[in-house]
């Protein structure tokens, strides 16, 4: 199966022009488009269609795309949706906020058709590629994790987690370059029913750098939202 495969866009963007281009070319690359003019609207069909990826326009009316993003990112059922944002040039300092609050790329205009789904299929593709939830082993560097063993080993030596701590690292190896937010990360660690703050999770992160310290640089905090594991 290709990357566009019966994949479904969800395109913001409240020019009528560029929606109709972008539309055309993700068309005819295999994707299946839907479309919205606002911020709002972007929500209501996130929620009811729940594509596969999201192209966001960051000045809409209404509500901006910096908004929806954080929006989508704070729900649990989209914290995970693949979102590339279409910027202006003069909206720079928008493009650092927008991917500080988790979008996980972004085109800057104006951007050729061909290049904005370019994008999107290797967006994709890295997703895919990413390990799947039944995935037993990861590495970071010299860092190794084997849930069968239910052990963590740092170049030959092994590294002894608490239970939490270990499902902490065990999330952020699993989403490498993307903001996971502190409810996402209790809900994944500590369950939708734990009846605790999400300082909870500040706690056993700082914790978890001090047992690794190779994660004290890698594992960024993301201002009033999360976590992110940097790429290596
Ligand atoms: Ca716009």
């Amino acid at each position: 199966m290709t990357a566009s495969g019966s994949k479904r866009v969800l395109i913001v963007e409240d020019e009528r022009d560029i929606l109709k281009l972008v539309t055309h070319y993700l068309e005819k690359e295999g994707f299946r488009v839907l479309t919205a003019t606002t911020g709002i609207e972007a929500l209501k069909k996130i929620q009811e269609e729940k594509p596969d990826l999201l192209m966001l326009d960051l000045m809409l009316p209404e509500m901006d795309g910096l908004e929806v993003c954080k929006r989508v990112r704070a729900a649990p059922e989209t914290a995970m949706l693949p979102i590339i944002m279409l910027t202006a040039k003069a909206e720079e300092s928008d493009t650092v906020i927008g991917l500080e609050l988790g979008a996980d790329d972004y085109v800057t205009k104006p951007f050729s058709p061909k290049a904005l789904v370019a994008r999107a299929k290797a967006l994709l593709r890295r997703l895919e590629r990413a390990p799947a939830a039944e995935s037993t082993r990861y590495r970071y560097g010299p860092l190794a994790m084997d849930l069968g063993r239910h052990e963590v080993r740092l170049g030959e030596k092994e590294v002894l987690l608490t239970a939490k701590e270990f499902g902490l690292l065990e999330h952020l190896l699993r989403n490498p370059g993307r903001v996971l937010t502190r409810d996402i990360l209790l809900n994944a660690v500590w369950g939708y029913d734990y009846y605790g703050t999400t300082r909870t999770v500040d706690v056993h992160i700082r914790r978890l750098k001090q047992k690794l310290p190779l994660l004290d640089e890698a594992i960024v905090s993301v201002k009033s939202m999360g976590y992110k594991l940097k790429e290596l």
